[in-house]
């Protein structure tokens, strides 16, 4: 089992994935940008599928929460174009197309095997299968999933338990 985080600080060990070799065939998955100058494309099983309520994935996204794909980064390729980065903090960078301006990518030096993606950025985001919530404590109030997927206060690493399973349940007044 890998530890969930989306922000660096898992100790993250890769699936196999030993087949360099191995063209891109039918186990591969791709994803693209707004304007769709920026293709690209990985192969095999995610290391993980998150959602993350932080702050910095908000401003990141100006969205109020940003669904995470974590794939090994031999498994990952720009099929088309490349994108700009934005050096966020240090060690990390956050790729995204200059033209349209979408947010594509996100590494970070201390974890330097993997790079994660936004799951919505896949040509079909049914595919993506998310498992838990991370950072609920910095969910904004006025939004809610209703999903019954665990909830984490920070991350699911080293064996934290969620605070909640499920939503929030509304208050009867
Ligand atoms: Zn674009
Ligand atoms: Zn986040």
């Amino acid at each position: 089992m890998t530890s969930l985080t989306h922000d660096g600080q898992s100790a993250q060990s890769n699936s196999p994935l030993q087949e360099q070799g191995a063209a891109m065939d039918a186990t591969s998955v791709s994803g693209k940008c707004l304007c769709g100058s920026i293709v690209f494309q990985y192969t095999g099983e995610p290391n993980w599928t998150l959602h993350c309520h932080c702050e910095s994935c908000r401003r990141a996204t100006s969205s109020p929460i940003t669904t995470w794909i974590s794939v090994p980064r031999s498994a990952f390729a720009f099929t088309k174009g490349a994108p700009r980065y934005f050096h966020s903090s240090p060690g990390v960078r956050r790729g995204f197309c200059k033209n349209c301006g979408s947010p594509l990518t996100y590494e970070n030096e201390r974890i330097e095997g993997e790079i994660h993606i936004y799951a919505v950025s896949l040509l079909d985001a049914n595919y993506a299968s998310p498992s838990c919530h991370v950072f609920v404590n910095e969910q904004l109030p006025w939004f809610e999933a209703l999903d019954d997927l665990p909830r984490f206060a920070t991350t699911g690493r080293d064996g934290a338990s969620p605070i909640r399973i499920g939503p929030k349940k509304k208050k009867l007044d």
